[in-house]
C-alpha cells in the first residue's frame, strides 16, 4: 500500500514572513494522517519554515542540492546541509533545472546517490517537452531520463525514491495531462521499473503527477491507480488551494 504524498514546490517565491505564514496555515489545516505532506520553500527560508513545522507531521524538502558534501563550491548547498535543517526530501531534476540550468541525467544521478546516502528521499522529476509528446516520444524520453538518473542504483535504492512525472508542457501553463494520459505514463513507468529492477521495488515506488494540479482537477488525477500523489507548484502557494488538494488525496486514499 503506497501512502499518498502531496508536495508543494514553492520555487523562487514568497518572502520570509509569507513562507512562515503559509507553513503555519498548512499546519493549522490539520492535514490528515493518511497523507504525507511536504513543503519545499526556497533554501534561505528552510530554517524559518523548519521552525514552524517542528513537532508537526508536515515534512520539509529542499528544491535541489549539490552532489558534493562540502568544500570550495561557491553558492552551492549540500544534502548534509539540507538534512541539518530538517529536510526529509529533496526535489531533483525538476524540468526548470533540466531546461533552464542545463542539468543532465548524469548530474542528477550524482545528486540522487548522495541524497540516498544522506538519508534524504529524492523526488526525481522526469517528463517530456510538448514537441516530444507530439512526436510520440514520451515513453522514450521518460525511459532515458529514468535510466540516466538511476544509473548504477539497485532495486533496494529504487524502492526508496519518489518519482514525479511532470510533463513539461503542463508545468505552470494551466494545461494538465488528462487523468488517462497521466495514468498511461505512470503505468508504463511502473512496468519499466519492474523490468529494470524487480516487481517489489516497482510496486513500492510512489509516482507523483505534477503539472498544473489544482483543486478542480486533483481528485480525478489522484483517483488513477498508479498516481500516488502530486507535486504542486502554483496551487501550493495558497493555503486554501493546497489544503483542498491534500483533502482530495485523502478522499482517494480512503476510497
Ligand atoms: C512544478 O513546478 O513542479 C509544478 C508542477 O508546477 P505547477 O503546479 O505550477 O504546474
Amino acid at each position: 500500500m503506497r501512502r499518498p504524498l502531496i508536495a508543494g514546490n514553492w520555487k523562487m517565491n514568497l518572502n520570509r514572513s509569507e513562507s512562515m505564514g503559509l507553513a503555519q496555515g498548512i499546519v493549522q489545516g490539520n492535514c490528515p494522517g493518511g497523507v504525507e505532506v511536504v513543503l519545499c520553500p526556497t533554501f534561505v527560508y528552510l530554517d524559518a519554515v523548519s521552525g514552524v513545522l517542528d513537532g508537526t507531521s508536515v515534512k520539509l524538502g529542499g528544491q535541489d542540492a549539490y552532489h558534493e558534501s562540502n568544500g570550495a563550491f561557491t553558492g552551492a548547498i549540500s544534502m548534509v546541509m539540507l538534512a541539518d535543517l530538517g529536510c526529509d526530501y529533496v526535489i531533483l531534476g525538476h524540468s526548470e533545472r533540466r531546461h533552464k540550468m542545463n542539468e543532465t541525467n548524469a548530474m542528477i544521478n550524482a545528486k540522487l546517490k548522495v541524497a540516498l546516502a544522506t538519508g534524504i528521499t529524492p523526488i526525481l522529476c522526469i517528463g517530456e517537452l510538448l514537441e516530444e509528446r507530439e512526436a510520440g516520444q514520451t515513453q522514450a524520453v521518460v525511459e532515458s531520463q529514468i535510466d540516466g538518473s538511476l544509473a548504477s542504483l539497485n532495486a533496494e535504492h529504487v524502492a526508496q525514491i519518489v518519482i514525479a512525472y511532470e510533463p513539461v508542457w503542463a508545468i505552470g501553463t494551466g494545461k494538465t495531462a488528462t487523468p488517462e494520459q497521466a495514468q498511461d505514463v505512470h503505468d508504463d513507468l511502473r512496468k519499466l521499473l519492474a523490468s529494470r529492477y524487480n516487481a517489489t521495488s516497482a510496486a513500492a515506488v510512489r509516482i507523483l503527477y505534477g503539472g498544473s494540479v489544482k483543486p478542480s482537477n486533483a481528485a480525478e488525477l489522484l483517483s488513477q491507480p498508479d498516481i500516488d500523489g502530486a507535486l504542486v507548484g502554483g496551487a501550493s502557494l495558497q493555503t486554501d488551494s493546497f489544503l483542498e488538494i491534500i483533502a482530495a488525496s485523502t478522499a482517494e486514499a480512503a476510497s
